[in-house]
């Protein structure tokens, strides 16, 4: 694909509820294989922006293409039949098992083998092997949060739009998300990561800063840092 060629691209975003106005003008592209990390306060209006691309909020203004198509009117199932998927740990069924939580979301999308796909995410997730006969209710929060990531990702995502995944884990937890998530880049795809913990700058590509429900500064890693007031306001350094 060319550079320009954007596999999601959000231009003018507004959003809120009610009478209450949370984004403003929000602009964020990704490209096919990008790792674009949103940074933001509490309230900074980043839950908002996810739930708006993937279609659980409606845009009120602004436009959403996907994959070259204008997605902003479309049903969030619809979007994510064509390749968007958004990791929640509300989407695992405490009740099923590990297996029976991927092969679900594996059918979600009409995945032709969900069992084979089950065993293929098995070798990026081993805690899952061991315990897949186990209810997902049994698992640590950490592993949870593993299973989530998983059966967001048994669809075969083209792109895989994540809330805060550190929310609730150990840093010991952090650092495995981290090394599944640059595993995943490794394997082509696309992740755009909402996220308050700048240790995730690690896996990302490129970065936006979200303040006050308006994109604050837009570019690489390098270029975040080389700007002094965000520097200081992310990193605590002067
Ligand atoms: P957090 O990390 O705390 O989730 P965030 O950056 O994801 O923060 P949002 O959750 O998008 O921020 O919240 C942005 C603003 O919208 C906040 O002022 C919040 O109180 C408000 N808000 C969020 N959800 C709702 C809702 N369902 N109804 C009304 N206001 C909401």
């Amino acid at each position: 694909m060319p550079p320009d060629n954007f596999l999601m691209q959000a231009s003018g975003v507004n959003a809120g509820y009610g009478t209450m106005r949370v984004l403003w003008g929000v602009d964020l592209d990704i490209r096919p294989g990008e790792t674009v990390l949103l940074l933001g306060a509490n309230g900074a209006g980043k839950t908002t922006f996810l739930k708006t691309l993937v279609g659980l909020i409606e845009a009120r203004e602004g436009a959403i293409t996907l994959a070259g198509q204008d997605v902003t009117k479309m049903r969030s199932s619809d979007r994510m039949k064509l390749g968007m998927t958004y990791m929640s740990e509300l989407a695992v069924f405490p009740d099923l098992s590990i297996e029976e939580n991927l092969r679900v979301g594996a059918q979600a999308l009409g995945h032709a083998n969900p069992g084979a796909r089950a065993e293929e995410l098995y070798g990026i997730f081993p805690v899952l092997r061991d315990k897949r006969r186990a209810p997902a209710s049994s698992l640590s929060g950490g592993q949870r949060k593993m299973l989530g990531i998983a059966k967001a990702l048994a669809a075969e995502p083209k792109l895989l739009v994540m809330d805060e995944p550190s929310a609730g884990l150990s840093p010991l937890f952090v650092k495995e998300v981290l090394r599944v998530l640059s595993d995943l880049q490794k394997r082509g795809l696309s992740l755009l990561i909402a996220e308050q913990n700048i240790g995730f700058l690690e896996v990302a590509t490129r970065v936006s800063v979200l303040e006050g429900g308006r994109i604050r500064f837009s570019g690489t890693v390098a270029e975040m840092t080389d700007n002094e007031a965000l520097r200081r306001a992310y990193f605590g350094l002067k």
